[in-house]
């Protein structure tokens, strides 16, 4: 059984040595690259690409997904860079991802076309609890501090959000904003996988706070964030890992005969 990693904006690899391998699934050809660490082979899955020339809207995110299916991954943690629009994560903060808010507008966002019936997904745990809740315990031990838990906001892009959007974004509740996590995560769910996210604040959202940020701050901080989560996502992926622990396994409900 393989465990996975998502990089997202900033990550494009996970260190050590790997082996890349082309994934041809009924939806479109994917690369990964396969680290071996612990006796476990862990996937390593760039969202934008290696070169981080796929824009959010653009990814094909059910290839993606199948293609970790196809690969027998069942655990998946994800990177994504977000903007906040909560006063309390501050560019460089982490947080760990527990719900979100869709406001994707054309994307192909679920494998359930009626072709096999017609299924429902549980969103009562978008992002596995098991996976968060370990994430938390050896953040410690990898020199990662959490700052909290974060709804997140999926908007369309590639154009960012306006002041006025921001503004009914955090009405909602939303905390971080970003471009991709809507429908990577419902569509690990809908294939039985465990899959949790880490988000890394680059910048304040449009009209949240008008202090000057420095561009090399910024990127000295997702340095140091990628190279300690990536640490921390290993440590844990090869660990024992079982789905007892979450619903991760049983969201899918079918209806009809
Ligand atoms: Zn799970």
């Amino acid at each position: 059984m393989r465990r996975a990693i998502i990089g997202g904006t900033g990550v494009y690899g996970v260190g050590g040595s790997t082996v890349s391998r082309d994934v041809s699934t009924p939806l479109g050809e994917v690369r990964v690259d396969i680290l071996t660490l612990g006796g476990y082979e862990i996937v390593f899955l760039p969202r934008h690409g290696k070169k981080h020339d796929v824009p959010p809207h653009l990814i094909n995110y059910r290839a993606n997904m199948m293609a970790l299916k196809q690969l027998e991954v069942s655990y998946i943690y994800a990177t994504c860079a977000v903007g906040s629009c909560n006063t309390e994560y501050r560019p460089g903060d982490v947080v760990i991802l527990t719900d979100f808010l869709d406001f994707t507008k054309s994307r192909a966002h679920t494998f359930h076309d009626g072709s096999d019936g017609v299924k429902h997904t549980d969103m009562s745990d978008p992002y596995c609890t098991n996976l968060r809740t370990l994430l938390a315990e050896q953040a410690g031990n990898h020199n990662v501090s959490f700052k909290g838990n974060a709804v997140y906001v999926c908007t369309e892009g590639p154009r960012f959000e306006t002041a006025a959007e921001i503004k009914m974004y955090r009405a909602l509740g939303g905390d971080v904003v970003g471009m991709t996590n809507v429908p990577e995560v419902n569509l690990a769910k809908e294939l039985g996988m465990c899959y949790a996210a880490a988000g890394i604040v680059t910048n304040w959202c449009t009209g949240v706070k008008e202090e000057a940020i420095a561009m090399h701050d910024i990127t000295a901080a997702m340095e140091k964030n990628k190279q300690d989560l990536t640490s921390l996502f290993l440590s844990v992926l090869t660990g024992p890992l079982d789905q007892n622990h979450c619903s991760c396994a049983h969201a899918v409900m079918e209806l009809g005969n």
